[in-house]
């Protein structure tokens, strides 16, 4: 992402990601995202990871499920305890 050179396929990770809760329980994506080698010697980055359309690099939660916390919290006036306890 650094270089804009392609990347070689070195292995495979899984990301956990918390999504939208389903009939009141919590759903736990584990997403299997593909890590790549840079072959461009002048990058100083050696290694990446594909980015997910669902989530943000690094976040523990996906897009969906920010946005529903944000209703939950904003348009529904939920107090911060009870939107963690859903
Ligand atoms: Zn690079």
């Amino acid at each position: 992402p650094g270089c804009k050179h392609a990347g070689v396929l070195r292995d495979h990770v899984t990301q956990q990601l918390v999504d939208l809760p389903v009939v009141g329980f919590p759903t736990r994506l584990h997403v299997r995202v593909p890590r790549f080698t840079c072959t461009n010697d002048a990058c100083g980055r050696r290694i990446f990871h594909a980015s997910l359309a669902c989530a943000d690099d690094g976040s523990k939660l996906t897009h969906r499920a920010t946005r529903w916390i944000l209703q939950r919290l904003a348009v529904d006036r939920m107090s911060v305890s009870a939107t963690a306890k859903a």
